[in-house]
């Protein structure tokens, strides 16, 4: 639960709530917010069983306690969307584009990346690290024209063939098929015609790759950036919460599918602890930024200070 206020959308933020500025060796990096948005009934679950479908209580409620969560009383979880701006070789990269108008404090991007003197004409190169409202709803305005015009993209191909072919049709449940279908058709639609589909991993500019972390969706993808001897993993949605790199097992309704989940979870983070990278995390507390460090049979999150 984020118990800072962050005041998005049509209100003024500070810079310190919506831009967080760093370097990845030679690259310069800032983590931008798109805005925040409360997971709550009546729409989802309760956080403990929206974000730990299958925990056990007799493990989940000690587990939560010692989060400062109280099982019985967590209403609404409460997560940023933290984006990736990074200044590579010469090019613009953005990773993910925030939610666009889905919820009241949402779509603030282009503003924040505004204040940072960044235009949305600037962007040479967008990853999308999956098709889900929240990271991809920044890609055309309300208009249906895309929002970065000098832009490409580029995204894995099992991810695309998932939501623009059949598939998504066909598995998705009745209640949130239409919101999410909607979304993605909407947002993918419109960059057709200048979106590379990866197949496995690729290194689409020096230093940025992009590389296969399925579970969260089929094409779920990681973003690595490296220069300097420095690397940065951005993992977008391989873990929600910080209770599940503790259990990472343990996993939430919105992840489609469990067993390649956990075993993205083992690869990417047991390589994220083995080699110190710093690490990024769609919905972590803002900005998302920190390490893991192995701890029983998972990991602890330690945030960047
Ligand atoms: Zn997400």
């Amino acid at each position: 639960m984020g118990s800072m206020p962050l005041r998005c959308g049509t209100e003024v933020i500070p810079m310190s709530d919506a831009i967080y500025q760093f370097k990845v060796g030679n690259f310069d990096c800032a983590a931008v917010i798109d805005g925040n948005f409360v997971y709550e009934p009546p729409m989802f679950p309760a956080p403990p069983h929206f974000l730990f479908v299958n925990a056990p209580e007799d493990r989940l409620i000690p587990a939560l306690t010692k989060h400062g969560l109280a099982f019985d009383e967590w209403e609404g979880w409460t997560t940023p969307y933290t984006c990736l701006l990074v200044s590579a070789g010469g090019k613009r990269v953005l990773i993910d584009t925030g939610a666009g108008a889905l919820g009241p404090r949402t779509g603030a991007l282009v503003k924040n990346l505004g204040s940072l003197g960044v235009d949305p004409g600037a962007i040479d190169l967008v990853i999308l690290t999956h098709a889900h409202p929240d990271h991809l709803g920044g890609n055309t305005a309300a208009d249906g024209s895309v929002v970065f015009p000098k832009a490409d993209w580029a995204m894995s191909k099992v991810e695309w063939d998932f939501w623009m072919g059949g598939q998504a049709e066909a598995v998705l449940p009745e209640h949130s098929k239409e919101i999410l279908l909607g979304y993605a058709r909407r947002n993918l639609g419109p960059i057709g015609d200048r979106v590379e589909l990866v197949d496995g991993e690729k290194e689409l500019l020096p230093g940025i790759k992009i590389l296969p972390a399925p579970g969260h969706t089929p094409g779920h993808s990681a973003v690595a950036i490296s220069s300097a001897r420095e690397e940065l993993l951005c993992l977008s949605d391989l873990v929600l919460h910080p209770l599940h790199l503790e259990e990472p097992e343990w996993f939430a309704g919105v992840d489609m599918l469990p067993d390649q989940l956990i075993s993205s979870r083992r690869t990417l983070l047991g390589t994220a602890a083995q080699e110190q990278s710093l690490v990024m995390l769609f919905h972590f507390p803002f900005p998302g930024l920190g390490r893991v460090r192995p701890r029983a049979e998972g990991w602890q999150w330690e945030p960047q200070s």
